[in-house]
């Protein structure tokens, strides 16, 4: 199932996948890693950015391989574990649409394998790849939402708080819990130094992404619930 975006951070001969798709992505993931040359043992670790089924979709085939530890932020991590049910999101009228297409392809009522959390995450924590990934707890699309900023390549990892809608258009992301927290998390993202954008759905802005990002921050408008 084509759903969803995720990515591959490389340091020399290792990995870090940052977020792992819906369940059964483990194949293409697999592929996606010996087309760098690699082997799947080549990731070191897994970061979900929250836990929705197209996120930690299929953490668990992926740690299952060589152990990878799985990180995400303590309060999604119940979810993650299947220890607690995820919290359904308040619709807007500008969701509406887009959760009826995603709702078709039965994204929202896949059943998820459960993950081991390895590590949970907290506002500050730093990451050793990337040259030093910094996570950015940024609530708001789930409580346990986080970003992951890396400063010395200008590359921003936005989980669903941001995403790409049409064509060169970059949204706050959909099917919220609470979109008054998510936008003070949108204004934290936008603030960041950044040339490269990637986002859990849509196509990543390469270069930049900084002044694209605050554009929409800026111009974002209040969306009205259902
Ligand atoms: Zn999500
Ligand atoms: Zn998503």
């Amino acid at each position: 199932m084509e759903f969803g975006q995720v990515y591959l951070w490389r340091d020399a001969d290792t990995l870090t996948l940052i977020d792992t798709g819906v369940p059964g992505s483990g194949p293409e993931i697999a592929e996606a890693v010996r087309s760098l040359g690699l082997s799947p043992s080549a990731i070191r670790r897994i970061v979900v950015t929250h836990g929705h089924e197209d996120h930690s979709g299929s953490a668990a085939e992926v740690r299952s391989w060589h152990g990878a530890p799985v990180h995400a932020h303590e309060a999604d991590a119940a979810v993650i574990r299947g220890e607690a049910r995820r919290r359904e999101p308040v619709l807007t009228e500008f969701d509406r649409p887009i959760w009826e297409q995603v709702s078709s392809l039965g994204v929202t009522t896949v059943d998820v394998p459960p993950a081991p959390v390895d590590v949970e995450l907290q506002d500050g924590d730093e990451l050793d790849f990337g040259d030093g990934a910094r996570v950015l707890s940024v609530p708001g699309h789930t409580l346990g939402s986080i970003a992951v900023y890396l400063p010395k390549h200008r590359v921003l990892f936005t989980g669903d708080t941001v995403a790409a809608g049409q064509p060169g258009e970059i949204i706050l992301g959909v099917f919220n819990l609470d979109e008054g927290v998510m936008l003070d998390s949108f204004h934290r993202l936008a603030a960041l130094d950044m040339e490269t954008a990637c986002f859990g759905h849509g196509d990543p802005v390469v270069t930049g992404a900084g002044t694209a990002v605050r554009h929409a921050a800026a111009t974002h408008q209040k969306r009205q619930p259902i």
